[in-house]
């Protein structure tokens, strides 16, 4: 007899484990603390739609693959690049200097090591200069202060597909990251999953369990002290302000690895009429309070956005501390991470553990992973078959 299988968290990673599990047929439980569903991809409520965490979809990507195939895919618009600028040595330009270009292309189509870190890696290749400006542009994807001392391999396969492949393959859900969240719950819903929110687990329920919460959570459930990796710290500003013609839409921090996006020039649903959604990053570097990267992130802002502080009309603050995604040390590669597979019918899911992808997908791959093996577990060996 199959047993029932229980999802504890309801993010990306728990909502597509639900999925894979309910289509297999199996009788699936999901508990997720919150009222609502989505973890970090849910986005604000009103006429704003700032999103916790999550702006960009990949649309090169194996979880884009499978929400197309069951026709979840949110509708989504590309980013606007043509009012795209950079920060220089405190200068905001719009291109960037023409000597580091033969640099860049000079690394193009290399493989990097994964044992090595990126500034040496790429300094051997092109250059001090290149390998310093790249690993600056790498914020907005690393939330790191330093993302050059992070694998080679790690951010150069991530600086490829996200920096350099043209046309972009990033997307951004219209309306939000609320609108896939809602994609993905409706699907949950219609295959009959038990839904259970505001029920914050607090004891491991009886396997198969699949614990999709954040990793230092898991650990806390599973009293499991070796569940930790490294991930970013930084501070997040969305900010709400009048229409100004002329406001760039992205601007990259090639100083100080932060990152500024008019999320609404592409997507204006998520801001209201005559005005803009901007959300803005700055990596809180080691010892820094979040009170002196909000100040070098304003500073940032004060030299990209004209006259933003007058404009202003709404404002969230948050600390985002190791809830950005997993990264990788040199030496260290995602098969090093956590395992998905506990032992006993516990299997974990979640953008910290043992799964291929960036950020959000490395959600979704471990919970169709961990639902592979818990099916398995559960005596619904279907899909553990065609895998
Ligand atoms: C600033 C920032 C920007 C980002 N940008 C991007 C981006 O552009 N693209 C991208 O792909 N990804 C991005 N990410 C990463 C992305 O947000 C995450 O990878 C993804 O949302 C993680 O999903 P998850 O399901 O693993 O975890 P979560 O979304 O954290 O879900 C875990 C769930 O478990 C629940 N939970 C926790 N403990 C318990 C408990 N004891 N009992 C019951 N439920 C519990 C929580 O309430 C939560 O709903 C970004 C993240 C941040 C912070």
């Amino acid at each position: 007899m199959q047993r029932q299988i229980t999802i504890v968290g309801a993010g990306i990673a728990g909502l597509c484990a639900a999925i894979a599990c309910a289509e297999e047929g199996a009788d699936v439980r999901l508990l997720e603390a919150h009222e609502h569903l989505g973890g970090r991809g849910r986005s604000t409520d009103g006429p704003y739609k700032a999103n916790l965490g999550p702006h960009a979809m990949y649309d090169d990507g194996d979880f884009w693959a499978w929400m197309r195939e069951r026709k979840i895919l949110p509708q989504s618009c590309n980013p606007r690049l043509t009012a795209a600028r950079m920060r220089i040595n405190g200068q905001i330009r719009r291109m960037p200097p023409v000597d580091v270009v033969p640099g860049v292309l000079r690394l193009r189509g290399r493989e990097a090591p994964v044992d090595v870190d990126f500034r040496t890696w790429a300094g051997r290749q092109a250059g001090e200069r290149v390998a310093e400006m790249l690993s600056r542009a790498a914020g907005v994807f690393t939330f790191h202060h330093d993302p050059g001392e992070l694998s080679a391999d790690f951010l150069w396969s991530r600086t490829v597909r996200l920096l350099l492949t043209i046309p972009s393959i990033v997307r951004y859900p219209v309306s939000g990251w609320s609108t896939l969240i809602g994609a993905l719950e409706s699907r949950v819903r219609e295959l009959g999953v038990i839904v259970e929110t505001g029920s914050p687990v607090d004891a491991l329920p009886d396997p198969p369990v699949i614990i999709a919460t954040e990793l230092h959570q898991a650990r806390k459930l599973l009293g499991d002290e070796t569940l930790s990796w490294s991930s970013g710290n930084t501070l997040c500003l969305d900010i709400g302000l009048t229409h100004r013609r002329g406001d760039p839409s992205v601007v990259s921090d090639l100083d100080e690895a932060g990152w500024i996006g008019r999320y609404s020039a592409t997507n204006p649903s998520i801001a209201p009429d005559g005005q803009e959604l901007i959300q803005a990053q700055m990596p809180i570097r080691p010892g820094e309070s979040p009170d002196q990267a909000a100040l070098r992130l304003e500073r940032f802002m004060d030299a990209a956005v004209t006259d933003w502080r007058a404009r202003e009309r709404f404002r969230r603050r948050q600390v985002m501390d190791g809830r950005s995604g997993a990264l990788d040390m040199p030496g260290s590669s995602w098969r090093d991470r956590p395992a998905i597979d506990r032992g006993e019918g516990i299997y974990l899911a979640g953008d910290m553990v043992a799964a291929p992808g960036m950020l959000a997908e490395v959600a979704w791959a471990s919970g169709v992973e961990a639902a592979r093996l818990a099916l398995a577990a559960a005596g619904a060996p279907r899909l553990a078959r065609a895998a």
